[in-house]
């Protein structure tokens, strides 16, 4: 034993994994030595450090980087922990003061942490909507004027300035936001190589529509969600990405793996389609605190009463087809609130693993772990430098790693449970400390930093 004791002292060392990292296509059992929240060494050599992760028999992955996640509080981030997150990010819905939400994270959080400037949270605020989470009226009625369209555009600009990591938008969210108004909100993302970060409208119309903003404003584009905002017509839709890509735009997506989405009663987007659907469509809707469909009495009892839904209308074949197509980031569009949410929050991607990698064969490892890890990180560069330390194992690279056991990871969340964590994901280090060992969440322990981009008030 006297070479490896010749060895300079790590941090930790993580011994024997088979260490798998898309960037390089490094597939092979290595050990990898910690310092100072860094990579320092990948090596086939023994190592030593001050503390042991015996990783044999285990997967050693980047952390996964997740671009989608509401809730942001430190529930929502120890959840996503558990299902092998490293740096979850809000950039949907986003916010509207970017400054206040990193000041309200400062102390540290489990997980790294960011956010975007919202085009629906700063109309909410530019108008005074009454909503706490999404528009439920001044924010999604007041029609757009050229007052209103400046002032959003210049709140907008602010948040870049305090380092806002994209624009998020959600046009269903929106309604009286006109081409005019998007467009402006475009060409400040185009000016300062900004992704959006869209929910469109859905189906080939409303992406049809938020390509149209990007081409002609040049801004980059990210679809959220493609699976619940394609239905159907999921096969078309990634089909029309490839395209704009094929000519040169740059436009990418992403996917969760579940057949039901979740979102507020109260919001314009079910408020819009579902008060004129026909009555059955209704029992699309769960209610979930008691798992029961809706009906046209109940869904007019709880609009009043306000909360989340379950709506269920995808299926699992469009599902598969989603996460499988190789243009597809997964992100779990994470949503909790006052104690229940969607399962998707706790097992988005132990689900991928699972179900899609191990038990139907449809995607292979290495392409699971690059669709949660290095296509994350490479969306964000450009806006987001920091960003090219994520993502990767190499010498370097921050020590954010998810590792995880192959044969048994998969989901146990569900609709009526929705914050079971999931089993096989043995152990998550962000910045070189473990936020989850052995299968457990690690309490009293904030390594999480902030991902923001370079700040520029002018
Ligand atoms: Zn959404």
């Amino acid at each position: 034993m006297a070479e490896t004791d010749t060895n300079p002292g790590y941090d930790r060392v993580i011994l024997g994994g088979q260490v798998m990292d898309p960037a390089s296509r490094l597939d092979a059992a290595r050990n990898i030595g910690l310092r100072d929240g860094r990579i320092a060494i990948i090596t086939k050599e023994p190592l030593r450090g001050r503390d042991t992760i015996d990783a044999r028999g285990l997967v050693v992955a980047p952390g996964f980087i997740d671009l989608h996640s509401h809730g942001t509080s430190a529930e929502t981030y120890r959840f996503q922990s558990l299902d092998g997150v490293t740096t979850t990010l809000e950039l949907e819905l986003g916010t509207s003061d970017v400054d206040a939400w990193y000041r309200e994270r400062s102390a540290g959080e489990a997980i790294n942490y960011g956010v975007s400037i919202g085009h629906i949270k700063v109309r909410m605020s530019v108008t005074g909507d009454s909503g706490t989470f999404m528009p439920v009226d001044n924010g999604a009625y007041r029609v757009s004027t050229p007052a209103l369209t400046d002032e959003i555009v210049k709140r907008i600009e602010i948040g870049l300035g305090e380092g806002a990591v994209a624009i998020g938008a959600g046009f269903p969210y929106t309604p009286a936001a006109t081409r005019g108004e998007l467009l402006g909100v475009f060409r400040v993302a185009a000016a300062t190589k900004t992704p959006v970060h869209v929910h469109i409208t859905p189906g080939v119309a409303g992406l049809k529509e938020a390509l149209s903003l990007a081409i002609e404003s040049g801004a980059p584009l990210h679809v959220a969600h493609i699976n619940s905002s394609s239905l159907a017509e999921t096969p078309v839709m990634l089909a029309m990405i490839s395209d704009a890509r094929a000519h040169g735009h740059d436009v990418t997506t992403e996917a969760y793996p579940y057949t039901a989405g979740m979102t507020e009663i109260q919001s314009a987007t079910i408020q819009d389609i579902y008060k004129s659907a026909p009555d059955a469509r209704l029992a699309e809707i769960e209610w979930p605190r008691t798992g029961e469909r809706l009906n046209r009495e109940s869904f007019e009892r709880y609009t009043r009463i306000g909360g989340p839904i379950v709506v269920h209308t995808n299926t699992e074949q469009m599902v598969a087809t989603a996460i499988t197509n190789p243009l597809t980031i997964i992100a779990s569009d994470a949503y909790w609130q006052n104690g229940t949410g969607h399962p998707r929050t706790t097992g988005t991607f132990s689900k991928v693993l699972g179900r899609y990698v191990r038990e139907t064969h449809s995607l292979s490892l290495m392409d699971a772990i690059r669709k949660m890890t290095l296509m994350p990180a490479q969306r964000l560069e450009a806006r987001v430098p920091t960003m090219r330390q994520k993502g990767r194992l190499r010498v370097g690279a921050d020590a954010d790693i998810t590792i995880f056991d192959a044969a048994s990871v998969i989901d146990r969340s569900t609709y009526r449970e929705p914050s079971l964590p999931p089993v096989g994901i043995q152990h998550v280090i962000v910045n070189g400390v473990s936020v989850v060992a052995n299968g457990q969440a690690v309490d009293g322990v904030a390594p999480g930093r902030p991902v923001r981009a370079p700040i520029d008030r002018r």
